[in-house]
């Protein structure tokens, strides 16, 4: 099972990196914050996800627990 990814929206600082890296997973809604879309969590490896967790400026993608 492929872990689920979010965004806390009320952290997002609005940068865009992540959809710009895996735009597969990510994408900004019309308030310019991001979110997962459809079929996002299955859509890139673990790895690819983990790495824009880890470079989120706002801190702010998570792992579902
Ligand atoms: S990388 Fe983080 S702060 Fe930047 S748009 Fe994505 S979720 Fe928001």
């Amino acid at each position: 099972m492929p872990k689920d990814v979010y965004v806390d929206q009320d952290e997002c600082t609005s940068c865009g990196q992540c959809a710009d890296n895996l735009p597969e997973v990510f994408a900004m809604d019309d308030d310019d914050l991001a979110y997962v879309v459809d079929g996002g969590n299955t859509a890139a490896g673990e790895d690819a996800i983990q790495e824009e967790i880890d470079q989120c400026p706002g801190e702010c993608i998570h792992w579902k627990e």
